[in-house]
């Protein structure tokens, strides 16, 4: 785009937003890069809307203009889901923070897209509720529906697929929808609220959210277990998914791992293979699911559990974990996080991670295990020196492989981060023809490429 047109943008923004339209290069920089590895890649103007309405008048202008859109929540997207490839808006809906509605008759919260996850666990707060997705970082609502988020608790509570009732989007030509409703299920025509679940942001702006609640449990026991071999923390949790038993967490660190969070927060667990555990339910559910469990560990060479009950303990507990990425990046001077994951069918998860370990080894890498082992979902948490580009180019290789063997074992090339820019290559391969039908949805909502261009969905020749 021209200079002058680029001026006649700014202007038009101007008059809608005042001086909610920022082009300063600390401000843009700060929204060009997310959470990923990839070099950073600003907007041309950061906007600031308050209401629906504002984003509708945005994208307006935008389309007049061709010019790209990047709507951006806390911008924790690891696999460059914000990199404006091709310059643009960059549409920053941390105004649109507000809780509309907690409706306890029927279990669900309206809210808005730039509501963060601790924001909505607070709102909860004493309503006998709480909304059980949640990543490791507080993220926005809205960016976790566009990346289709899961988290610890997907196991029990599902992932924001399923916790997502309804939806009001602006459209690429600036029309606002509603998609589904407030009842708990409905067989009314196409399921819009899913098309846009996982988006990416690359077929509208979500300006409104309906979110399913759930009851908070009556009581929450944590446990940490440790085991002989990856091998056997895998079985456990396998053989505890299939006989039904309804765990809420169960989360896999693996021996490097494990020397990451002990020696990031001084902590002594045994640093070989170890399970975290929840259970959510009643005192007499809770005391059999524990029994059931341990018995399961222990036939598989289990080593000692630590069982937690109160609350606070508990949070210590899984404080550790949740701290798992800042400390594998602490435990290696000057690194940069490298996050990627995959996800497979759980009788396959014990094969796939253990070919993945060995396969580290072989690379000379440093990437601690981390799993939602209890979805067949794991996370390598790669770091790497970022001016060595050998070892960038050795981890991308190590990434590849991981995603073709699981996509051999009839996963997919990501569980839970999303495609971005980092996964692009992988949907073909992933998805084959399928893509195709994708870029049809894509050129019907979006002929002219502005929502987001350049993400999710790869240039077929
Ligand atoms: C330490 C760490 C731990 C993490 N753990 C997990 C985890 O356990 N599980 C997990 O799923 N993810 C995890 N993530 C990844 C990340 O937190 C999620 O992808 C999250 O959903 C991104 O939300 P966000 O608000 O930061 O969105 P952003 O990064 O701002 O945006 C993500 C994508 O959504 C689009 N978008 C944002 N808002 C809207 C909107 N209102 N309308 C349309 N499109 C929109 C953007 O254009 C972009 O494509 C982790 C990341 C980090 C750094």
């Amino acid at each position: 785009m021209d200079t002058q047109s680029k001026q006649i943008v700014f202007e038009q923004l101007q008059a809608l937003l005042h001086d909610r339209v920022v082009d300063n290069e600390t401000t843009r920089n700060e929204h060009g890069v997310g959470f990923s590895y990839h070099a950073c890649t600003p907007p041309d103007w950061v906007v600031y809307p308050s209401s629906a309405e504002e984003i509708s008048e945005i994208v307006k202008i935008c389309a007049a203009n061709q010019i790209p859109i990047i709507p951006f929540g806390a911008g924790t997207s690891v696999e460059g889901h914000i990199l404006a490839v091709n310059g643009g808006v960059c549409i920053d809906l941390r105004l649109m923070n507000q809780i509309l509605e907690i409706n306890h008759a029927d279990m669900y919260a309206t809210i808005q897209p730039g509501v963060t996850r601790n924001q909505l666990d607070e709102a909860l707060q004493g309503t006998g509720f709480f909304f059980p997705i949640g990543p490791g970082v507080n993220a926005t609502l809205g960016g976790m529906a566009s990346t289709r988020a899961s988290g610890t608790n997907a196991v029990r509570y599902g992932t924001m697929k399923e916790n997502v009732l309804s939806l009001k989007v602006v459209l690429p030509d600036g029309k606002l929808i509603k998609t589904g409703s407030k009842a708990k299920k409905s067989s009314a025509g196409y399921d819009l609220t899913h098309l846009f679940v996982g988006a990416e942001g690359t077929l509208g702006v979500i300006t409104e959210l309906t979110l399913k609640l759930h009851s908070y449990p009556q009581a929450i026991y944590a446990a940490v277990c440790s085991f002989p071999t990856v091998e056997a923390a895998v079985n456990t949790t396998i053989q505890t998914i299939q006989k039904g038993i309804p765990i809420a967490k169960i989360e896999l660190l693996d021996e490097q791992m494990m020397r990451a969070i002990n020696r990031y927060s001084s902590l002594n667990y045994a640093e070989t293979p170890t399970l975290f555990l929840e259970f959510h339910g009643s005192q007499a559910e809770l005391e059999e699911q524990v029994e059931q469990v341990e018995t399961i560990a222990k036939s598989f060479g289990a080593k000692e559990f630590i069982w937690e009950k109160d609350e606070a303990a508990r949070t210590k507990l899984w404080r550790a974990r949740t701290d798992a990425a800042p400390a594998s990046v602490a435990y290696r001077k000057d690194g940069q996080l490298m996050s990627t994951d995959v996800c497979v069918p759980i009788s396959r998860l014990a094969k796939c991670i253990t070919e993945t370990q060995l396969d580290i080894e072989e690379t000379g890498i440093y990437a601690p295990i981390l799993g939602h082992v209890g979805d067949g979902n794991f996370h390598l948490t790669i770091v790497i020196d970022s001016n060595n580009p050998e070892e960038f180019e050795k981890a991308k290789a190590l990434n590849k492989r991981l995603v073709k063997r699981a996509l051999e074992m009839e996963g997919t090339c990501t569980g839970e981060h999303g495609i971005g820019i980092g996964k692009l290559s992988y949907m073909t391969l992933e998805h084959g023809e399928a893509v195709s039908t994708m870029w049809t949805i894509k050129k019907a909502l979006d002929p002219l490429n502005i929502m987001n261009p350049g993400k999710l969905l790869p240039v077929l020749d």
